[in-house]
Formats: structure tokens, sequence, C-alpha cells
């Protein structure tokens, strides 16, 4: 007889304490977030007592050391978190995603002891963080930023334009990445209230729109040696590491819509009856969804055998592609699955009071940040098998 403990479980049988946590995430999803979500889409603006509330519920330093504050998590409890909040609200889930996918990921991976102890407890108990990479005229070539720092004394001056910057409205940490003079690209950590940051207005969005996403901009602003993320002029490959597993989180976030707007439609489809039956007893209503349905399993295990690679730290190429292939077949799913899904619910998946068609509005953007499909396909065709 075969002993099944010899072979490995699939990605998708989560071990019972990332069980537990999902279910943990799910129940603060639906009971704090669901309620919210329609005034905070129409308001364009997360409700400040939900982002405390995140904070509280150790969701927004899922991997930060419990000596820290954080929940003492891993990669693969970022994913699980993301996922579901954003099966409920794609909006909150980017500011969940910024903040752990990205600066709290960055500064766990390439931060030093001190960057550690500055900011590693902030993040996990109330301060929010942006990444700020893109800039108007370099957006898929990010790495022709104009954004400056010079040496200066003891420390630094950067100046510059960062536009798009997601959660800026309410960060007090901001990830930067400029040109160091003579040196090359860096990151840098950079305190919100320094004097000369000034986040603009949050630009009106089709998506996502109650995740802020503002221009940030740096006129003189002086920093310490200390405020260097890794070393002065690795910011590239500092910037590859980070996005890597911020893609990882944005394949989170569009396979929990995809899981939302699924459930969304097979729910009405079961209840909604026309011609004397419900309509999901028309192979034409379920027969797409069961369709999509595979995608999404596909898509999902695609995602978390990624994370999986990522956390043991695979081979950098393979991580590579398959964070590109994790977040381009996520994008793919989650809009596919939101437009059928509005189709799903006729003219009611149409109007606000169905959750569809804000998930559909929200899957666009998938396709575009954390770099767009043409660029994932860039790094797939890079990255032979
Ligand atoms: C809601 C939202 C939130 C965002 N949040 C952040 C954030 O938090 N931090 C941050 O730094 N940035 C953020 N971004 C920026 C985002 O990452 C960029 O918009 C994205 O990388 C695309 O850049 P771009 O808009 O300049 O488009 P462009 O680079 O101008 O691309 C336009 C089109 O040209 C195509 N293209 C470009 N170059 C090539 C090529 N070599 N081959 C084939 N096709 C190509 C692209 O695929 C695209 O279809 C956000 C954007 C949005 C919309």
């Amino acid at each position: 007889m075969t002993d099944l403990a010899e072979f490995p479980a699939p990605v998708t049988y989560l071990p019972a304490d990332d069980e537990a946590w999902r279910s943990k995430v799910r129940s603060f999803a639906e009971s704090a977030i669901g309620p919210r979500v329609r005034a905070m889409d129409t308001a364009a603006r997360i409700d400040p007592e939900l982002v405390r509330e995140l904070f509280d519920a150790e969701l927004m330093g899922v991997e930060v050391p419990r000596a820290y504050g954080g929940a003492g998590g891993d990669l693969f409890k970022v994913v699980l978190t993301i996922e579901e909040i954003a099966r409920v609200d794609p909006s909150v889930a980017v500011l969940v995603d910024v903040q752990n996918a990205l600066v709290v990921s960055a500064i766990l991976r390439h931060g030093d002891g001190d960057a550690r102890r500055r900011h590693l407890l902030r993040l996990a108990t109330g301060t929010v963080g942006a990444y700020a990479i893109s800039e108007a005229d370099t957006g898929s070539d990010a790495f022709a930023m104009t954004t400056t720092a010079r040496a200066d004394g003891s420390g630094y001056v950067l100046s510059g334009a960062k536009r798009w910057t997601s959660s800026a409205a309410e960060a007090g940490l901001l990830l930067v990445f400029a040109r160091l003079a003579g040196i090359g690209l860096t990151a840098f950590l950079v305190d919100r209230d320094t004097p000369g940051v000034r986040v603009g207005e949050p630009i009106a969005k089709m998506g996502v729109r109650a995740s802020s996403t503002c221009d940030v901009t740096f006129d003189e602003v002086r920093v310490g040696r200390h405020n260097v993320l890794g070393r002065p002029g690795t910011g590239e490959l500092l910037a590859i590491e980070t996005l890597n597993i911020g893609k990882i989180g944005i394949a989170a976030q569009l396979v929990g819509l995809a899981g939302g707007a699924l459930a969304a439609a097979t729910g009405y489809a079961e209840t909604r009856t026309q011609f004397g039956q419900p309509i999901s007893a028309f192979q034409g209503v379920s027969f797409p969804l069961a369709r999509l349905a595979a995608e999404l399993e596909g898509a999902r295990t695609v995602l978390y055998n990624t994370a999986r690679l990522v956390q043991r730290g695979g081979e950098p190429a393979a991580r590579l592609r398959m964070t590109a292939v994790a977040k381009y077949l996520a994008s793919e799913v989650a809009e596919r699955i939101a437009s059928q899904a509005v189709e799903t619910l006729g003219g009611n998946g149409f109007i606000p009071d169905y959750p569809v068609e804000k998930f559909y509005r929200d899957a666009k953007v998938g396709k575009i940040y954390e770099g767009t499909s043409n660029m994932q396909f860039r790094t797939i065709a890079g990255t032979h098998e």
C-alpha cells in the first residue's frame, strides 16, 4: 500500500493554520468591509475607521514578526489575506496589498536591523505605506525615471514627481525610487511629513475608486543616510524583487475579485426565475459560469504555487517567470468573470444595487498596474522554461 503522507499535499489544500487565517479574514471582510463597500466607492475614499480596524485585526502587518507587533505570518498568508478582502472589496485589497506585499515586504527582505526597528512596528500598528516608482512619463519603462537624489552633507536631497501612488492619501511612509547622482537607482523610505513632500488630491478613477491614487512631489526633500533601503545604487534590483512579490499580491487581488464576482453571479442565477425556472437551469447561463469557474481554479492554483515558489526562494528566473504568469492569468480571469457576472444579472448587473458592476470596473486595472500584460509577456518571453 502506498503511504499517502509520502506525497506533497496539493497547493490548494491548506494547512490548518492557513485555513483558520483564511476564515478569520473572510469573516472580517464580510462583517467589517461588506457593509461599507458601496458608500466607500461613491465617496471614492476608504473609511478611516476601517483603516484602523484593519490594523487592529493584524491585516496590515501579516508578515511582520510578532516582536514588532505584527501577525508573524508568511507570504502565503499575505496572499490569503488579499484574496479574501478582494472577494468583498478590491479597493480595500489594494491598500492591504501595497502595505503587505510591497512596503512591509521590501523592508523585511531588504532592510537592515535599523530599518526594521524604525519602521516595522509602526507599519504593523498604525502607519499606512505607499510605493512610488511610476512617473507621468515613465510607467512601463519605470527605470527611466527622472526623480533624482543627490548626496548632501550627512544625507541626500530628493527632487521630482511621482504619479499613480496608491494609498498616498492615507500613507505616513513612502518607499520612493530615485536616481542617485553618480551611483544609480536607489530606494528611500521617506516620512510623508518631511518638508518638501506634497501629496496631491486623489485622481478620479473608473475602478478601485476608494483606493487613493495620487501624484506625490518631492521638492528638495532632505533625508538622512538611514533613509536608504538596501544600499545606494541597488534600487533597480530592489524594485524588481519587490515588484515580483507585488505581482503575487495583485494576482491574489484579482483571484479574490473573480471569486467574489463568480459567487455573486452563481448565487443570483440560483434564485432568479424566468420561464418558471431558476435561470441557473439554463445551460446558456450555467455553462459560461462553469467554464470560468474552471479558469479560476487554474489561476488560483498557479497563484498559490507561485507564492510557495517565491516563499521557498526558488531560482530567480523561475520566480520572475511565474509571478508574471500568475499576474497575467489572474487579470484575464478576473476581467472575464466580472464581465460574465454582469450579463448573468441582466439589468441588475448594470446598477450599483448589486456588487457585480463594481467588480467589472475594478477588474480592468488588473491588466495595467504592476506591469501591463505586455510587460508580463516580455518577462515570460525572456525567461524560457
Ligand atoms: C489605479 C492605479 C494604481 C497604481 N498604483 C501605483 C503605485 O502604487 N505605485 C506606482 O509606482 N505605480 C502605480 N501605478 C502605475 C502603473 O504601474 C502604471 O500605470 C503601469 O505600469 C503602466 O504605465 P503607464 O500608465 O505609464 O503606461 P505606458 O507605459 O505608457 O503603456 C501604455 C501602453 O503601451 C504598452 N507598452 C509600453 N511599452 C511597451 C513595450 N515595450 N512593448 C509592448 N507594449 C508596450 C503598454 O502595455 C500599454 O498598453 C498605478 C496605476 C493605476 C492606474
